[in-house]
């Protein structure tokens, strides 16, 4: 499928839920409104979309969410879609998840054909991560991290930094990723949904850490790249590699090669933008996959050329309707 800047849109984020067990300071408010189930997609409505979507021409699939491991019967899609692996129609599934629920189900995603997966994990300092997510679970997710890799899982760490918060632990995190034997990325704040006001004090641009970093690491120019908007480096002290999506003060779109679905099933080509195709309705009304297919193609042919985000003036995308939460990260 290809939009009609010319990119070839093989890659498909799909959001399973948008509940969680944390409440990220960056992602979902403590009080937030939690969608009613009937307008979430059911694990086999989720299944048949993906189906088409593969049909389609994508070949990259991510589950993400809300958490996509606290999703009810989760193993269930995840076994399908590891289906579509074993018959070569979906060249990589993965899958971001926080990490807390990993030790259960890492043989489970592991059966099912991935081979890497992302965690996030903003800090290894227990009171840190309490302040940042919410909860107590530090513990929890190491334990799933630790589970991942012994089930064979390579597993990338993401990073969100934020000023005032976890900016002044990137070295810690570095070290432990090398120890640990992962790679790390690090994440520049978008200013999305409610939070999108609180932005501006948490946002550093990662320019300013990767200065950081390199006057204490020897940092090498990496040509590894994922198909997706970050740039890597080689850390010559540890051996492993160092990523940085730096989405708003550094535009990536003309590579963009992705869309997303968000568990209520909108089909949005763009974080930065609310437009979006309502598929369920579609999906529901329909006996054949045609007028799915329809909509999907139109979709994507309406792909916006780039994001609107702003750092100058800090047009913030408050009124989004789209929080991260639901469309997935
Ligand atoms: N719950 C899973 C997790 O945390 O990995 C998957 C969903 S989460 C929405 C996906 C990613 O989006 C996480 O790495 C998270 O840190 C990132 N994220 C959420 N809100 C963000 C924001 N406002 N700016 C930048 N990254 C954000
Ligand atoms: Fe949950 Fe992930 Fe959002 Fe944190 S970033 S609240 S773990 S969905």
């Amino acid at each position: 499928m290809f939009d009609s800047f010319g990119r070839d849109i093989t890659y498909l984020r799909l959001s399973v839920t948008d509940r969680c067990n944390l409440r990220c300071l960056y992602c979902m408010p403590d009080d937030v409104e939690l969608l009613p189930r009937c307008d979430v997609l059911s694990l086999e409505e989720l299944r048949r979309l993906a189906g088409i979507f593969i049909g389609l021409g994508i070949r990259k699939l991510r589950l993400t969410g809300g958490e996509p491991l606290v999703r009810r019967g989760i193993e269930t899609l995840v076994r399908g879609l590891g289906r579509e692996v074993v018959a070569g129609r979906l060249e990589e599934f993965t899958l971001t998840t926080n990490g807390t629920h990993l030790a259960e189900h890492a043989d489970t995603l592991r059966a099912a054909g991935m081979r890497r997966i992302n965690v996030s994990l903003d800090s290894l300092d227990p009171e840190r991560f309490r302040r940042i997510t919410g909860r107590d679970e530090l513990p929890r997710a190491l334990e799933g991290i630790a589970a991942a890799a012994a089930a064979g899982l390579e597993v990338k760490i993401n990073t969100v930094v934020l000023k005032g918060e976890n900016a002044d632990e990137i070295d810690d995190l570095i070290r432990w990723c090398g120890a640990n034997g992962h790679d790390i990325t690090l994440i520049e704040t978008m200013p999305l949904g409610r939070l999108a006001e609180c932005h501006r004090d948490w946002h550093v641009p990662l320019d300013e850490i990767r200065r950081r970093i390199a006057a204490r690491w020897t940092l090498r120019p990496s040509h590894h790249r994922t198909g997706g908007p970050a740039r890597f480096f080689e850390i010559a002290e540890t051996g492993r590699r160092l990523g940085f999506i730096a989405a708003v003060s550094h535009r990536f779109c003309s590579e963009c090669n992705r869309v997303r679905l968000t568990c209520t099933g909108t089909m949005t080509a763009c974080l930065g933008s609310d437009a979006g195709v309502e598929l369920r309705p579609i999906l529901r009304a329909a006996d054949g996959d045609g007028p799915v297919e329809a909509a999907i193609r139109a979709g994507v042919a309406a792909k916006p050329q780039g994001h609107g985000f702003a750092v100058a003036g800090f047009r913030a995308f408050a009124g989004q309707q789209s929080r991260m939460c639901r469309t997935g990260g």
